[in-house]
């Protein structure tokens, strides 16, 4: 089983996973590129309880169109956002991949949202894509 370890920009919030990645998804939905100002997000999907934090996060929470409740986790400090969780799946915990140590890991398995994908945004053929999310 991997070892993830990760941290915020500067270094206050923290995070330690033991346990497998579920999936790696590139996320081109609105709210992500909005909420990381970047043009995706790159979310690392673990359990929750293979998850443990030092330092404090803030939290957001906003609704999804489909009616979910998503949180974004980050550090009240530098802003970074360091993990989000999902109403539509619960237990889980995405982590973001900009703040993972262990690069090696970051394997993106899909694409997602690609209906909003900002059209400059370089993406694998090779991955499975989808317009929004699956299932
Ligand atoms: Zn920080
Ligand atoms: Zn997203």
């Amino acid at each position: 089983m991997p070892k993830v370890t990760g941290h915020c920009l500067c270094g206050q919030a923290a995070f330690e996973a033991d346990g497998d990645i579920k999936v790696v998804a590139n996320c081109h939905c609105d709210d992500c590129q909005r909420a990381t100002g970047a043009a995706y997000a790159t979310l690392v999907f673990m359990m929750s309880d293979d998850v443990k934090l030092s330092g404090e996060v803030g939290a957001y929470d906003h609704q999804s169109d489909s009616g979910n409740t998503l949180t974004k986790n980050f550090c009240p400090t530098c802003g970074s956002q360091v993990w989000g969780t999902n109403t539509a799946r619960p237990g889980m915990h995405a982590l973001r991949a900009g703040a993972i140590n262990e690069q090696e890991l970051i394997q993106p398995g899909v694409n997602v949202f690609c209906s909003s994908a900002i059209p400059s945004t370089p993406r694998d053929e090779d991955l499975k894509a989808f317009d929004k999310m699956p299932g």
